[in-house]
């Protein structure tokens, strides 16, 4: 099958490597048989979103944030839409926060969001920074870890009975407070994690890809034959590890 990827503003959200996790899609898919067909999305650009199997967008600082807010506004509803019939999507940290109701920056400018994910997010005066470790809520793996690693400013309230990616067992996580990190909404994850992310959680690389091929096939997401994970592995251990080490939630 061809992967049909939509990477929105990649020249503009793409910090902590989080575009590593467009080429942990592309080897996993590839070791299927499959192939992924990426396509940059930037500003300006008017594709029809329900041609992708997955949208992924990346993290980014305020100021960059700031620059593509305005186009990423207008394609709330469509991306909305999309979501609603099936498309896979990763958010990151940046991406994630506009793809709620709205961010407000440090500077008290608020940058409006596409409210896909029922959240808001405020900057707060200090920046939430280190290893994560979480346990995941999602019904198709609840209890299995997730490790990546935060730097955000922005503090994500998720509306009551919001679906989160995880509970936080060491490291911030949406806020700091409520005990909970990332996001879902149908086939679309929202998370703070970086690191990148799916390259130490190679679970969750299959997952987004098996929801991105089903939406490919128009059937059900099927589990994707196991690959030889071994350095995956290793490399989740020794970021759990990390997190751990922090011993548990910060104060
Ligand atoms: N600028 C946002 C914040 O500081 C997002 C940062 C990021 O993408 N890492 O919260």
């Amino acid at each position: 099958m061809i992967v049909r990827v939509g990477h929105l503003y990649p020249e503009y959200l793409n910090i902590y490597a989080d575009r590593g996790n467009i080429a942990v899609l592309e080897r996993r898919a590839a070791a299927r048989g499959h192939e992924l067909s990426v396509e940059p999305l930037s500003v300006g650009a008017k594709p029809r979103l329900g041609s992708y199997d997955l949208l992924y967008v990346g993290g980014g600082q305020d100021r960059e944030q700031a620059m593509i807010t305005p186009d990423l506004s207008a394609r709330g509803d469509a991306i909305r839409e999309v979501v609603e019939d099936g498309v896979a999507l990763l958010a990151v940290c940046g991406g994630y926060q506009l793809l709620g109701r709205g961010y407000r920056g440090r500077d008290g400018s608020r940058l409006e969001g596409v409210g896909l994910f029922p959240h808001e997010t405020v900057a707060g005066d200090t920046r939430m920074i280190g290893d994560v470790l979480l346990e995941s809520t999602l019904a198709e793996a609840a209890g299995r870890t997730i490790a990546g690693f935060e730097n955000h400013a922005g503090r994500t309230r998720l509306d009551e009975g919001a679906a989160p990616l995880g509970r936080v067992v060491a490291g911030y996580g949406n806020d700091g407070t409520s005990g909970f990190e990332g996001c879902r909404v149908g086939r679309a994850l929202g998370t703070y994690l970086h690191g990148p992310l799916l390259p130490r959680n190679p679970w969750l690389a299959d997952l987004l890809l098996s929801w991105a091929l089903a939406h490919a096939t128009g059937g059900e997401p099927q589990e994707l034959a196991p690959l030889a994970d071994e350095l995956e592995l290793q490399a989740h251990a020794v970021a759990a590890a990390r997190a751990r080490s922090r011993g548990g939630r910060p104060a």
